[in-house]
């Protein structure tokens, strides 16, 4: 079986278009409206010479407990639960939210290894961007731009390097 990758955030940081860059379809809706991924959508990331793994992305983790976004809360922390790596995606532009801080809460409770992407780094001061999130403290980090394919290749090497 494929070691699998979980890709987590909360809504509208680019995880559908991670997980389209990483998989290389356009299969994960992406929308600008947030919280469009409702269920869990599975595809294979195939880098050349290397290790090939699968990907799951999910829709947003934090939250409340119930109705629907309840339930797209639950898949997410199901998914991440069951991945050999969790990439826990970031807006660049936006820097740390409250919501972030949840998910972090949660992924530190949960102890899946981990690691942070800043995506939306294009066109942006990707050295202020990634300072933003210093305080999370990950040894881990890739700045990717998913929408302009930026970054996509070092965030595939360290998924592998970690797999
Ligand atoms: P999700 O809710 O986390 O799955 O986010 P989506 O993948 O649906 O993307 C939300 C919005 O952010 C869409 O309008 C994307 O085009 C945009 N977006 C995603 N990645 C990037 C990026 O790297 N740079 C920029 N500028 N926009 C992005
Ligand atoms: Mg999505």
């Amino acid at each position: 079986m494929l070691p699998l990758v979980a890709l987590v955030g909360r809504p509208n940081v680019g995880k559908s278009t991670l997980f389209n860059a990483l998989t290389r379809t356009r299969d994960a809706l992406v929308h600008d409206q947030p919280g469009v991924t409702r269920d869990r959508h599975y595809g294979v990331c195939r880098p050349e010479g290397q290790r090939h793994f699968a990907v799951v992305d999910t829709g947003g983790i934090a939250g409340e407990d119930e109705g629907l976004v309840g339930a797209t809360t639950r898949q997410a922390r199901a998914a991440a639960t069951e991945a050999d790596l969790v990439l826990f995606i970031v807006d660049g532009r936006e820097g740390a939210s409250a919501m972030d801080d949840e998910i972090l809460a949660w992924l530190r409770k949960s102890a899946r290894p981990t690691v942070l992407v800043v995506n939306k780094t294009d066109g942006i001061d990707t050295g202020a961007a990634l300072n933003e999130f210093a305080r999370y403290g990950f040894r881990d980090v890739v700045a990717t731009s998913s929408a302009h394919r930026q970054g996509i290749d070092d965030l595939i090497d360290e998924v592998v390097a970690r797999l």
